[in-house]
Parts: C-alpha cells; structure tokens; sequence
C-alpha cells in the first residue's frame, strides 16, 4: 500500500527522516564519545559502552497511542528498508537515512502458540518466537543488520575504503556477520574468529559460503573475544561482538516486535531468553524500556533469562538476592548443548547489571529473573519441542527448560504467558541431535539418551526380494515385486489396515 491511502494523522511519520543524537556512553565513567569513531572500549577506564539517544525525549512529544498506529500503518508500506528491524526506525537508529538501510529479510519472526498436549505438558500458555527464521538463521541477524547498516552509512559519508569486519563467535555471529558483509562486497571484507571445534559444521560451513576468511582458534569463545579485542585496540577494524553497542540497539527489535505482536498489551508476559554473552538480554530488556518510557507498552514484562550448569556466572550471580552482597565472578565453562550461549565471561555483563536495577525500579518490583537448567533437560525439551511443531536448537531448548524450571520455582505463574526465544534454527545445531539419538555424548555433557525421544530411519530390505533398484536396472516384474513387497514390509511395521 502506499503513504497517501494511509490515515492523515500517521502520514507525516511514515517515512522517517534522519534524527536523533547518538552517542558512545561509557557505562563505567560515564565519559561520551561521538559515533564517527571506531570505539568499543572506553579509551580512558576500557569500560563498555551504551549507545544512548541524547534526545529520546523528542520520541515522547509523539503520544503512545499515535506511535502504535505509525509502526502498525508503516507495516503495510512497501519499502524494503522499513521492511525489517528498521520497522522501528526512530527507536534503531533513526540518524541513518533509510536508502542507507541494509535489509535482508531479518526480523519480523512469527510468534508460534505451541500447542495443546504440550501447553499441558508444561503446564502454561506459552508460544515460541522463531528467531531461528531470520536470513542466517538466528537472532544475531537484527543486531547485524543494524550494524553494517550503519557502517554501510559511514562509507558513504566518509569516503571510506574496504572496511574489514571482525569478530569472534560461537558460530552464529560469523555467520551473520559473513552474510551481511558479503552482501557488501566491494565496501566490507570480513573476517572472523571461531573456537577450534567448538562450533557446528553448519555454522562453519555458513561464514566459509559467504567467502569470509574464517581462523579457528585452540580454545573457547572466551579465548576468541580476546584476540579479537586486541586487534580492534591495535588495528583498523571494525567490530562486530555484541561489545559494539550498534548489534545491540538492532536487537532490540525483538521486543518491539513482541509488543506490536500482543498490540501493545504485555500485562502477565513473560519473555524467556538463553544468556550467553548477554547481548540478547540486553537489547530485550532495553527495548521494552524504550518502549515504556514513551508509553507504547505501559507495562513491562517479567524477563527470565535461562543458562545452563555448564555455563552459569550470570545464573549465580543474581542467586543472591541482595543486591548489595552480589560478587561478580566469571565462570570456567564445561561443554554444553547450549554451544552459543557456552560463555564464562559474558561482555555485556556491566550493562545488564544496570539495566536490571532500572528495569525493577521502572516496574516498581522484581522483574528480571534468571534460572539454571541442566544439559539433559536442554535436550529433552529441545526434542520434545520439537516433536510437537516447533523447530528449535538447542538454545530453544534451554528456553523451554527454564520455563518448566521457572514454574516449579514459582518465579512464573500458571497463568501468566509466556514468549520463549527460540534463538536459532534446529538445523544449525542438528549435531546435538544426533548425539542424543546415537546415545554417544561425551561423558562431560552429562545427557543420556531417552528411548522414547530417540529416532532413527529404519532399512527397508525385505529378503524375499532378490534384486533391488540401486543393484541394476530392474525389469517390470522384479520391479512391480520391490514395489509390492517393499510397501508390504513398510504396511506392516507401521500397522496399516488393508483397503477393501
Ligand atoms: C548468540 C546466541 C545465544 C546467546 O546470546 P547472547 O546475546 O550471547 O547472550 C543464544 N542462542 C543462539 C542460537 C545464539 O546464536
Ligand atoms: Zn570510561
């Protein structure tokens, strides 16, 4: 549809027009520094930074009521770059003009009510949003997309030459950082850093199609993010962690999305998400705040972030409930299904910290959560999500396993509703998958197989059939025999009733 069938009210805000005055904050100092610099770290204290609007007040002139109706009219709208994350654009980052806008299908994932027998299984209305259905298949796509938008911007204003993109990963943020830079060629070259062993094949396969030059490193992500710190300290890069505060303003689309989803009603949600490196946490937590200090929601969800025993120093950090006695302790992590969330250290630590005691202030009570699960409930939800609709990996999994462990512990209650990020595709994380059905995990895993949840295909070789079609051309009668006799083997093992 186009701007001018449009309501008048909404028309003068449809197409947005470049705004805003972001800044580089750092969370430590609070020292500020402009965005045309390439800075991750605070130059004086090596703090991490924000990227706050120095002036999101002018977003309050517009009333909440007329910005619902804006990002619900611009939705029919068919530009491309208003198509995704940008949806929201003043609320992204409004200072890139939207022919700058670097769309590739990301964002806007359905939201999937799961269904009866397994809302009773768990025992509450619950629905998957499939992060899993962006372009690289996995949430990272919206802060990506936000990034390379903005960088894509800075090269044309500034006359840059071949940028190089770097970052370290556990696979799913090369991937997305690969597909993206590649859709730049010419402009962006990237690069990326992997731990040796630690990722899927799907995800290796993913930033080697996108032509990236891709090391592996022997160690664990921690170790990655490291040397990927080091070169973007000593050398021309641009870097793509969720320590660039850009990925994390593209993924607060996620929340904007849930609003819109429920038309802005978020009394009794609750949003449930895996903590890795906590930039996924960080965005959901800042976007809905986003959206309450302007009044689009006027009420902020409960946020329950999951992680597992393996890989728990967020988990164990908010186990003590006074504020005042936490200690902040890094953890060695053990392997885990949960591969990309399979982090000691999480960067974006100190933003969360502070935006959790914001968000319980805003909201009056406790309102951010975390819970622990273990390895084999991450798997044994994974598949029995699995086997019922939806299509999650393994960090899916975890989300569905801290919603049963977070109703036994009463911090969600049967009648609330509950949003569970399901962060990437089941196929990128298919290997654990296997694992399970060949009941072969490592002992250090700590999963054992269920024979009910295991699957397997089943040879069909009936041996009153002589010769079969892989064997020789067949003539019409062995072949009229396989067929009969194949179909006869396959009616019996499947119980079928015979047609009269
Ligand atoms: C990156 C990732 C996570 C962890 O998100 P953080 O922002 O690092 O906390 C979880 N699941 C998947 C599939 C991921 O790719
Ligand atoms: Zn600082």
């Amino acid at each position: 549809m186009k701007a001018d069938n449009l309501p008048e009210q909404v028309q003068p805000y449809l197409l947005p027009k470049p705004q805003g005055n972001l800044v580089y904050r750092c969370l430590q100092c609070g020292a500020e520094y402009p965005i045309e610099e390439f800075l991750y770290t605070c130059p004086k204290c090596h703090g991490i930074f924000m990227l706050p609007d120095k002036d999101f007040d002018r977003l309050k002139e517009i009333p909440g009521s007329l910005w619902r109706e804006i990002f619900d009219y611009r939705k029919v709208l068919n530009i491309p770059g208003l198509k995704g994350i940008f949806l929201f654009h003043e609320f992204i980052a409004p200072l890139i003009p939207v022919a700058d806008i670097v769309y590739l299908g990301e964002g806007h994932t359905p939201l999937i009510e799961a269904n009866s027998y397994l809302q009773e299984l768990v025992g509450c209305r619950f629905y998957y949003k499939n992060d899993g259905q962006n372009p690289s298949a996995s949430f990272k796509d919206r802060g990506m997309a936000c990034a390379l938008s903005y960088v894509n911007y800075l090269i044309r204003t500034k006359g840059l030459k071949e940028v190089l993109a770097i970052c370290a990963s556990t696979g799913d943020t090369s991937a997305s950082a690969a597909l993206y830079a590649s859709y730049l060629r010419g402009k962006v070259k990237s690069a990326v850093l992997l731990p040796e062993g630690k990722v899927t094949s799907q995800q290796l396969a993913q930033p080697l199609g996108h032509g990236s030059a891709v090391f592996e490193i022997p160690g664990v992500f921690d170790d990655c993010m490291k040397v990927v710190e080091y070169l973007a300290d000593n050398y021309y890069v641009v870097l793509l962690n969720s320590k660039n505060p850009w990925r994390i303003r593209g993924q607060e689309s996620y929340s904007y999305e849930i609003a819109q989803w429920f038309n802005y009603e978020l009394k009794d949600k609750v949003v449930i998400v895996p903590i890795g490196n906590a930039g996924n946490i960080t965005a959901i937590i800042n976007g809905f705040l986003n959206f309450y200090k302007v009044g689009i929601i006027e009420t902020l969800p409960k946020i329950v972030g999951v992680q597992s025993v393996h890989a728990n120093p967020v988990y164990l950090y908010y186990l003590e409930p006074d504020p005042q006695k936490r200690v902040w302790q890094p953890v060695k992590v053990k392997p885990s299904c949960a591969q990309a969330a399979m982090i000691g250290n999480p960067v974006s630590m100190p933003r969360v910290m502070q935006l959790v005691e914001e968000y319980n202030q805003l909201a009056g009570e406790r309102r951010v959560f975390v819970v622990e699960v273990t390895e084999q409930e991450i798997m044994d939800w994974m598949l029995i999500a699995n086997r019922n609709g939806h299509i999650v990996c393994t960090q899916g999994g975890e989300s569905l396993a801290g919603l049963v462990r977070a109703l036994e512990k009463k911090v969600v209650k049967p009648d609330e509703e509950v949003i569970l990020d399901s962060t990437a595709h089941m196929l990128k994380f298919i290997s654990f998958q296997q694992m399970y059905f060949e009941d072969n995990f490592p002992p250090e895993y700590e999963v054992k197989a269920k024979e009910e949840l295991k699957n397997a295909p089943r040879l069909v070789k009936p041996g009153d059939i002589p010769v079969f079609p892989n064997e020789r051309q067949l003539n019409e009668d062995e072949f009229r025999e396989f067929v009969e006799k194949t179909a006869k083997a396959i009616a019996d093992a499947l119980n079928l009733s015979k047609r009269d």
